[in-house]
């Protein structure tokens, strides 16, 4: 059985006070669910929010994180440090990530291994752009992200990974794919799984649907049999749009 599950990804959002504010608002409107809520927070946030969240059932996730243990690589933060916090769960493969970081897949391989190993969760988020859509290559770039980036992974490392599929076309441009789109996507995702691994465990994994999700559109995105939930940037960052987009499941 897999998990429904919203995720906000705030990005580079929210000073100190105004995640504290924004936790305080959620918590004390969070619906009744029987969805996994997950905020991820800017790294400096990230111990605020979790000791904010102490009596909550949200959980915290990181925006990122290095493949390497520990070391000479100023600026970065290690699977460790994330657990040391008591954060579990890390996003990644982020579309901004890739374009303005130069992320690729195989870089995205070792930080997915190295969560696996270390016992994080990943929300892996993968999609095509809006070339690779309008040439009908969709299919063929989504399947070699997959392949790329985590084929190389056990049958049983499955239980850590949510899929996070986010045409890259719908990310904070107000354009979200069709529901049929979606839901034509996230089929073919599993079909994809399951040739690579086996039915149990492309039936087991959570697809979560992420392009400018908001709250007049999650109903009839998340009616769709194999999306599994969102993964929400822009409408993240407003209470009473979260909240609504966590009803919506
Ligand atoms: C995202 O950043 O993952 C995202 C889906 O953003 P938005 O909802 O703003 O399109």
């Amino acid at each position: 059985m897999r998990t429904k599950i919203v995720a906000g990804n705030w990005k580079m959002n929210k000073n100190l006070q105004e995640t504290e504010a924004l936790l305080s608002e959620l918590s004390a409107m969070l619906p009744d669910s029987n969805a996994e809520v997950i905020v991820a927070p800017t790294f400096v946030n990230l111990q605020a929010a979790i000791n904010s969240l102490q009596s909550s059932t949200m959980k915290v996730a990181a925006q990122n994180m290095h493949f390497a243990e520990s070391g000479a690589y100023t600026g970065e933060i290690s699977a460790d440090m994330l657990l040391s916090l008591g954060v579990d769960i890390v996003v990644l493969g982020h579309s901004e990530r890739r374009a303005y970081f130069g992320e690729d897949d195989a870089l995205l391989a070792k930080k997915v291994k190295t969560a696996v190993e270390k016992g994080l969760k990943t929300i892996f988020c993968f999609g095509e752009e809006l070339e690779d859509r309008k040439s009908e290559n969709h299919f063929s770039v989504v399947e070699s992200q997959l392949k790329n980036a985590l084929f190389d992974l056990d049958a049983s490392a499955w239980k850590s990974i949510i899929l996070a599929y986010e045409p890259v076309w719908a990310i904070g441009t107000g354009e979200t794919a069709s529901p049929e789109q979606a839901q034509e996507m996230h089929a073919f995702i599993r079909k994809t799984i399951a040739d690579a691994y086996n039915a149990s465990v492309a039936d087991d994994v959570s697809i979560l649907y992420g392009g400018s999700v908001k709250p007049n559109n999650a109903a009839e995105i998340f009616s769709k049999p194999d999306v599994d939930g969102g993964l929400i940037g822009g409408a993240s960052l407003v209470a009473s749009d979260f909240v609504a987009i966590i009803a919506a499941i």
